[in-house]
């Protein structure tokens, strides 16, 4: 090859991306956005003949005919070792916890106590699951940032928290009772006003339980008692079952809360990605 077969090839191609969570290894794994094991559980065997609707931020109601359909898994890439060996404790927490979440009858406005969810190692376990949507988060911005859209929240401190196992301090959870199917809300984000503080929202839609998962700038809603956080000073060791049940809202005729559960509060020039 001379110099200049070279060249067009390095204008051709373009740079394999780096997985965002390591920043080493080439990004060569898809994440899916709804974990495959809740699709089976809630929804057992799927085949073309039984397929099942999926929504998320470009389709709704898209009719899924198998669990590795590709529109399930997240576009942009990690890298097969963050995915699988990095992050499967973290897998396996959410499992769980999914898992007692949908067996029980949760009630919204209650406490639940996480030894309720973990009787063992609850701590660890719960810092698990934060770690879980931190990865699920990550893509999401990362998604977002590769297709143009300025997301103003810094990848980097997701990355540094998994790899770290500390938690990070602006992404809160919440779960909550919900209605209305399977699949992944936009991502929105926010400017208060006043303040110019960022925050962002997404949900993680498992009916007939969702996860909100927020990104709120430090400084602002820290001691918001409804959101979950590691380190919380008043919710670390319990959560408050949130209200999610959108279709039985719509129903009342009650206006339309913003998916990411802080409501009016953050409503406030509101922009989807
Ligand atoms: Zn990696």
């Amino acid at each position: 090859m001379n110099t200049q077969q070279q060249t067009d090839a390095a204008v051709a191609v373009p740079a394999e991306p780096l997985c965002w969570i390591c920043k080493k290894n080439k990004a060569d794994s898809g994440e899916h956005k709804t974990k495959r094991s809740d699709l089976l559980a809630v929804l057992g065997k799927v085949s073309q003949k039984q397929p099942f609707f999926y929504s998320d931020t470009k389709r709704k109601n898209h009719v899924v005919g198998s669990l590795d359909a590709k529109i399930l898994k997240s576009p942009v890439r990690i890298c097969a070792h963050c995915n699988n060996a990095r992050t499967q404790p973290h897998d396996r927490a959410w499992e769980r916890m999914s898992d007692r979440l949908r067996s029980r009858r949760l009630m919204i406005g209650r406490w639940v106590r996480c030894n309720r969810i973990f009787g063992y190692f609850t701590k660890r376990e719960m810092l698990a699951v934060h770690m879980y949507f931190l990865k699920l988060f990550g893509c999401m911005i990362a998604e977002a940032k590769a297709n143009g859209h300025e997301v103003p929240i810094d990848l980097d401190v997701f990355s540094n928290a998994i790899m770290s196992g500390r938690p990070h301090p602006e992404v809160h959870l919440q779960f909550g009772r919900y209605d209305l199917g399977i699949g992944r809300s936009d991502l929105h984000c926010w400017k208060t006003e006043p303040g110019g503080s960022v925050l962002g929202g997404w949900l993680y839609q498992l009916e007939p339980i969702a996860v909100s998962v927020l990104y709120v700038q430090a400084g602002k809603f820290e001691e918001r008692r409804d959101l979950w956080h590691p380190h919380s000073r008043t919710s670390a060791k319990r959560f408050l079952v949130a209200d999610f049940m959108y279709s039985k809202r719509a129903l009342a005729d009650v206006p339309e809360q913003s998916a990411s559960g802080l409501g009016g509060e953050a409503g406030e020039g509101g922009q989807g990605l």
